[in-house]
């Protein structure tokens, strides 16, 4: 697409920009290890379930797990926390080593917004732990714009209470402009991003959408008329820790039938980012 010139960088969050899979992979597995340790119960039981306290709640990311995991009771709640304790540090040790952005990002979307690009990030993960990813990461105030979806925000009754231990502005976006694409939808329909591309007051021939996923980034990016880029050096499945996250997830039948459907499809990016997100600059019009 020589000639063309390409405004706005529409960006997928997670392993697209960061490597989701194995920080969860890491922080988990070190926890279930610990459980599993400590209680001596065998861990196929243990995962068993954990995959209907996530299925339950509607995330692979459930901060209260040990309260709910009622096979490892002991006594009150309190006491089976405190018994558990190590389990929590090892998960929280492992997910402050593994929760950083891929080799070269911060210096390529530096690179990109000061040649005057417009960049946004959707995704359609839990908006709680986005909100405190992105921040974490140091990208409040980089990134113009960040489209999250309402689905599945908390997974029950005062669950942002119970988690949040520093003032609110602590969890809130400053800078970004924080929006939202509404409840339930889901990559990869069309409709999302041509309503995002709207919104920042772009059009689909000056936008480039990058995402991990060939049937619901590029897919999605293809059928809305926006140049795809296949972030494939992110990409989740066959990765280490993928197989863990398919055996305790969330995931219900149905999604894995979707997903099973989306990948008949003939999907063919525009672009492909083969060894990291720095190859993007390389793009024509980038
Ligand atoms: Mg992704």
């Amino acid at each position: 697409m020589s000639g063309s010139d390409f405004r706005t960088v529409i960006l997928d969050f997670d392993n697209t920009l960061y490597d989701w899979v194995a920080q969860w992979y890491y922080s988990f597995s070190a926890m279930l290890g610990e459980i599993h340790r400590i209680s001596g119960i065998p861990l196929d039981v243990l995962k068993e379930q954990i995959r209907a306290i996530h299925q339950k709640h509607h995330t692979s990311e459930y901060a209260f797990l040990i309260e709910h995991l009622d096979i490892i009771r002991d006594g009150s709640v309190e006491a089976t926390i405190a018994k558990y304790r190590p389990a929590i540090e090892k998960f929280r040790e492992a997910r402050t080593k593994h929760l950083v952005l891929y080799p070269g990002v911060m210096d390529t979307l530096i690179n990109l917004r000061s040649s005057g690009k417009t960049l946004v990030v959707f995704t359609e993960s839990q908006t709680f732990y986005t909100v405190m990813r992105f921040k974490h990461f140091g990208l409040d105030g980089l990134i113009d714009f960040l489209f999250t979806s309402d689905d599945h925000e908390t997974p029950d009754n005062n669950y942002l209470e119970k988690i949040r231990s520093r003032p609110s502005e602590y969890y809130e976006i400053q800078n970004t402009k924080h929006r939202s694409v509404g409840k339930g939808r889901l990559k990869p329909d069309p409709a999302i991003l041509r309503q995002i591309i709207d919104e920042v007051g772009s059009t689909q021939r000056n936008s480039v959408y990058v995402g991990d996923s060939l049937y619901k980034d590029v897919l999605m990016a293809k059928e809305a008329r926006v140049f795809g880029v296949w972030a494939q050096y992110g990409e989740a499945r066959g990765q280490p820790g993928y197989d863990l996250l398919r055996e305790v997830s969330h995931w219900t039948d149905e999604d894995v039938e979707r997903d099973r459907s989306l990948k008949k499809r003939d999907v063919k990016a525009n672009a492909i980012l083969k060894t990291g997100f720095p190859e993007l600059l390389g793009l024509n019009g980038l």
